[in-house]
């Protein structure tokens, strides 16, 4: 009998990197994880380190295949999908990075962005790239790299300027993904998710942009080539005397969250899903349609496969979902992540209680930095119960304030939402999203969605499946959650709008 093959996927995470092997039929055959060391050089500076990153990938991928006696050989394919918009610069010769990569939270380019805001470029930005102009985003990060990396930390023989050799292509650019594509193939490319995040890809043209790069003084020298996020013609392949000792194809990559798209299989206009980690990401296929919003989303490439149009995405990011209920857990209030279930049921209401989490500011849609978090509706009578049933309903109505403002971009009703990520394993949280958002939540069998679509990506670029619908076909329920009546959803709505509101524009400089 033929030895059994499989797709691997490589999930390079903002605290570690997870590799995921699948059969045929999306089911999870082994794994591996490490976390890598997170870097704070400066408060509001996040760094990570590209060698110890690349170091973890190689043994995450090396201990899943021992764990279940599986040799390279077996895989036909590698996929990656990894933390979004993270940047960083390397040497072209001898592949060492110049500086540790600037991690998508850090905000040290925030004076920068004040500039193009000063500069009255947001809206030109956003033409362009369907970006809000952000110190998240690749472009600042790329810019301060370029003025800051120290030339004579290079090992170089001749220490020329950073953007200079940048110029002659001695420098490279690269997010997360291109950086192990690199690594593993030798070859320079990114996925045209990935560009999408760069803030200087146009995503109409479907091409890097001269003046962009020229904003931001990086030479497009030092730019990867774009490829589609499923490439029959591979990136690359793993070479057969480096640590695989064999040559696997690595044919695709995604960005984390259209990768979970991609999982929850949302391959047809107006499919939506929803991930509920640390924050939450909803993301809503639009065809090949990028479409343009009007009420605080962004624009984004969903997936391309090779020799098909792009399709489009519109993303609504909220900073704080589960990292509430972790932070009612840093207060003892609950003592794990799953009593908030519990106790959420023992009260039939939060007691009139709203808790708006803007502990970092508010994004999507109401993108304002200066919030903060705030309880309203307190009495004598409050008791902790109310306040965790409130916290559980603020994940739901931020999430409604997505999703209605998805429907009025996109002119689309959603009726069904895909959801993944840590926080559904709370069935109260699934059903009290249903109500608020008066569609059918479906959670899949196979959680781990991320992993799961950049696996099916590359399995379909090198023919391990050969259509969209038997992705379909092994995509399984878990569990539907049909919206009942819920009590007074549309004034309990009203009044969580009041207290955000109340929430907005709280932080001041320098005084508290
Ligand atoms: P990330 O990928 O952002 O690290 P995960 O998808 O692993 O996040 O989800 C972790 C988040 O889910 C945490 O913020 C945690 O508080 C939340 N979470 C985990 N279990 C539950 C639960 N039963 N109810 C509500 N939130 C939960």
């Amino acid at each position: 009998m033929a030895t059994e093959t499989y797709v691997g996927a490589i999930d390079q995470g903002t605290t570690g990197t997870r590799f995921m092997v699948f059969d045929h039929s999306g089911r999870v055959v082994t794994s591996a994880y490490e976390k890598h060391e997170q870097i704070y050089p400066e408060p509001g500076w996040v760094e990570h380190d590209p060698a110890e990153i690349w170091e973890k990938t190689q043994s995450v991928i090396t201990s899943a295949l021992q764990k279940a006696d599986l040799t390279a050989d077996q895989l036909e394919a590698i996929g990656i999908t990894n933390q979004r918009e993270t940047t960083l610069l390397w040497d072209a010769d001898s592949g060492t990075p110049v500086h540790n990569a600037i991690v998508w939270q850090d905000r040290r380019t925030t004076d920068r962005v004040e500039e193009l805001e000063a500069e009255d470029k947001v809206e030109w930005i956003r033409g362009k790239t369907g970006l809000e102009a952000d110190a998240y985003f690749s472009a600042t990060k790329a810019e301060w790299l370029l003025d800051n990396a120290d030339p004579m930390k290079m090992q170089r023989a001749r220490p020329a300027d950073v953007r200079e050799r940048a110029e002659d292509g001695e420098i490279l650019f690269g997010t997360i993904d291109t950086w192990l594509i690199y690594k593993l193939t030798g070859n320079h490319i990114t996925d045209v998710t990935n560009a999408s995040r760069t803030m200087l890809f146009d995503i109409h043209e479907m091409e890097w942009d001269e003046e962009l790069c020229e904003e931001f003084d990086v030479p497009m020298a030092m730019l990867p080539e774009v490829r589609p996020s499923s490439d029959d013609n591979y990136y690359g392949t793993t070479d057969s005397e480096g640590f695989l000792g064999s040559e696997v194809p690595v044919a695709a990559a995604f960005g984390d969250q259209q990768a979970a798209l991609f999982g929850q299989t949302c391959f047809d206009e107006g499919d939506a899903k929803n991930t509920y980690g640390t924050g939450s990401f909803m993301l809503m296929n639009t065809g090949e349609e990028a479409v343009e919003s009007e009420h605080g989303l962004l624009t984004t490439v969903g997936f391309q496969r090779s020799g098909e149009p792009v399709q489009y995405a519109l993303e609504g990011a909220i900073f704080v979902t589960g990292a509430a209920i972790e932070w009612l857990e840093d207060m003892e209030i609950i003592s794990n992540a799953s009593e908030s279930e519990t106790l959420a049921r023992s009260v039939d209401s939060t007691d009139g209680v709203y808790f708006v989490p803007a502990f970092t500011g508010l994004g999507a849609p109401h993108w304002d930095g200066r919030a903060r978090g705030t309880i309203v509706g307190m009495t004598r009578g409050t008791r902790r119960e109310h306040v965790v049933r409130a916290t559980l309903e603020s994940i739901a109505f931020q999430t409604k304030d997505v999703a209605d403002a998805m429907e009025a971009d996109s002119g689309i009703e959603m009726t069904t939402l895909r959801v993944d990520g840590g926080a559904v394993k709370n069935n109260f949280l699934c059903q009290l999203q249903a109500n608020i958002v008066d569609s059918t939540i479906v959670r899949p069998q196979v959680d781990e969605t991320t992993a799961l679509g950049s696996a099916y990506a590359a399995g379909l670029a090198v023919g391990y499946w050969e259509t969209l619908d038997e992705l379909r076909d092994n995509w399984q329920v878990d569990r539907e959650f049909e919206a009942e009546d819920g009590k007074n959803v549309a004034r309990r709505h009203e009044r969580w709008q009041e207290a955000v509101k109340r929430s907005l524009d709280w932080a001041r400089d320098g005084s508290d």
